[in-house]
């Protein structure tokens, strides 16, 4: 069975699809386990946008779609990862040209084993003062948002800041900048995985990066 293209489900999901093309999405999702599983996490996404919160779901739900994809083949060789990084908009040269007014803010995006976390980290001009704003998303448990989960950003060991996520899977941390950043998250019940928030464009290798502090 051939699946619907994600950028059809996302829009299958938005209520912009033509009405035949809707149908034939309709159908296919009605059958499709992987389909149905993934138009409802976009609807996730969707729900927590339209949410009168600070945070914009960044550069929309067509990447997280993209990343989901390319984790599923990656999780077939590499079952084991703890986590790795799947979205970087300093790694996208064009993506930061484009937006050089807002040039301070820097998305990433990692894949804690079905979970996504999706981040913006927002500084503020000629000061050390940024904020992290961030949302989870749960690939195997769409409709079920990733509330609760506490998530600790690091200094070395030391604690730096703090959240839990919401009901809507969303945290937010503001904090001073320094280099090597790391967010502690700790889903259900998996040992921490620490999440590279500055400095990760130094790592060759961000994937294989180390499951503890060092
Ligand atoms: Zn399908």
């Amino acid at each position: 069975m051939r699946h619907v293209p994600q950028e059809s489900l996302a829009e299958f999901v938005r209520h912009t699809l033509p009405p035949s093309e809707a149908s034939q999405v309709r159908q296919h999702v009605a059958e499709c386990r992987e389909c149905a599983d993934l138009a409802e996490m976009f609807r996730d996404v969707i729900r927590v946008g339209a949410n009168e919160s600070a945070y914009e779901p960044p550069a929309g739900i067509v990447r997280i779609a993209k990343a989901h994809f390319e984790a599923q083949q990656r999780e077939a060789v590499h079952p084991k990862r703890a986590f790795e990084l799947l979205f970087d908009s300093l790694a996208q040269p064009a993506l930061v040209g484009a937006r050089a007014s807002v040039a301070s803010a820097r998305q990433l995006l990692y894949r804690v084993g079905t979970v996504y976390v999706d981040m913006r980290v927002d500084s503020e001009v000629n000061s050390e003062r940024a904020a992290l704003v961030g949302q989870m998303l749960d690939s195997a448990r769409p409709g079920h948002p990733v509330s609760g989960v506490p998530v600790i950003l690091l200094d070395g060991r030391k604690n730096v800041a703090s959240a839990i996520s919401n009901n809507n899977g969303e945290f937010q941390i503001e904090f001073l900048l320094k280099n090597n950043l790391r967010l502690s998250v700790t889903v259900g019940d998996a040992a921490p995985v620490y999440l590279p928030i500055t400095g990760v464009e130094e790592r060759k290798r961000p994937a294989g990066a180390s499951r503890g502090p060092n």
